[in-house]
């Protein structure tokens, strides 16, 4: 397949400078994520899920690119859930994936009446149309031989989640990079897991893809994700680097300095102890003043 990666909107020799710059950011950070977690592999058959929001166009667009010089063999699909809201623009997607020649399946299904006619007025339809899009995606996915389900959240999705099982859930979990569903059928992947959102909506933007927005359902969107999302910008505004840091301790995780006894046996540290090798006048070994 020709390499159709070119920024549409006009730009001058600067803004193509730029352009490249980000274009070969985003392929390092996919290609980086891909390899940590052995995301992609030889003869995989990758689902692209494509909302047609900037997220999923840029993902596409991004692994496409990198199939072109990847060192493994494997297949894209790109495929939409027309979820038969009013307004939705159905030949969008269509033409656009024919324009680029990638193999694309729209499923049709329509999830907004279910949802319409189940959640009572003025209650939050989210959680349950995610549910049925999830189970379409999946059993199209086992029907049709694919071994990765690609999703478009970002490393920005990724701390906003975080913070809302933080601070509402009462969890210490995120989103993962790579995930096997609940019924040990699939596997989910996340390769923009390492991109900052701002990023993703630049290169979305200079590309032009034809975006469809998310607001055809008509229903509010999640005012405590959106909470979450102020708050980190306004801390990557005064803090540079602080998401980046928070970022970095998802990776970097002591289960011995949490206190969750189903990740780490803490009853049973008696059995761990080394008296031999404990220095009492420099402290070394003292866990204790560990930060
Ligand atoms: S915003 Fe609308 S389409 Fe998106 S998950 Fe919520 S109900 Fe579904």
């Amino acid at each position: 397949m020709p390499d159709k990666q070119e920024a549409v909107l006009p730009l001058s020799e600067r803004q193509r400078f730029e352009f490249n710059k980000l274009k070969k950011r985003l392929r390092r950070l996919v290609g980086e994520a891909i390899a940590d977690y052995r995301m992609i592999e030889d003869g995989d058959k990758v689902m692209v899920c494509l909302s047609g929001g900037k997220d999923s166009h840029t993902l596409l667009d991004i692994l496409l690119s990198l199939k072109l010089n990847a060192p493994v063999s494997f297949d894209i699909v790109a495929v939409n859930l027309d979820q038969k809201q009013p307004g939705f623009p159905e030949d969008v997607l269509p033409r656009y994936l024919t324009s680029i020649g990638v193999p694309f399946h729209i499923i049709e299904q329509d999830t907004y009446s279910v949802v319409k006619r189940v959640v009572p007025e003025g209650q939050t339809t989210c959680g349950l149309c995610s549910r049925l899009r999830r189970g379409a995606l999946y059993r199209y996915a086992s029907d049709n031989g694919i071994t990765k389900i690609a999703l478009g959240h970002h490393r920005d999705d990724i701390l906003e989640t975080f913070f809302l099982n933080l601070f509402h859930g009462g969890s210490l979990k995120a989103m993962p990079p790579k995930l096997l569903s609940d019924n040990r059928r699939h596997i989910v992947i996340r390769p923009l897991a390492y991109c900052k959102e701002r990023d993703v909506s630049e290169y979305a933007r200079l590309r032009d893809f034809p975006i469809i927005p998310c607001t055809l359902c008509g229903s509010q969107p999640n005012l405590q994700r959106q909470v979450m999302k102020e708050m980190l910008q306004e801390w990557s505004k005064r803090f540079p680097g602080r998401l980046d840091a928070i970022f970095g301790a998802l990776k970097n995780v002591a289960p011995s300095h949490l206190a969750d006894t189903s990740v780490f046996d803490f009853a049973n540290l008696e059995s761990l102890r080394d008296t031999a090798g404990f220095d009492e006048d420099s402290g070394q070994g003292l866990d204790i003043l560990a930060m």
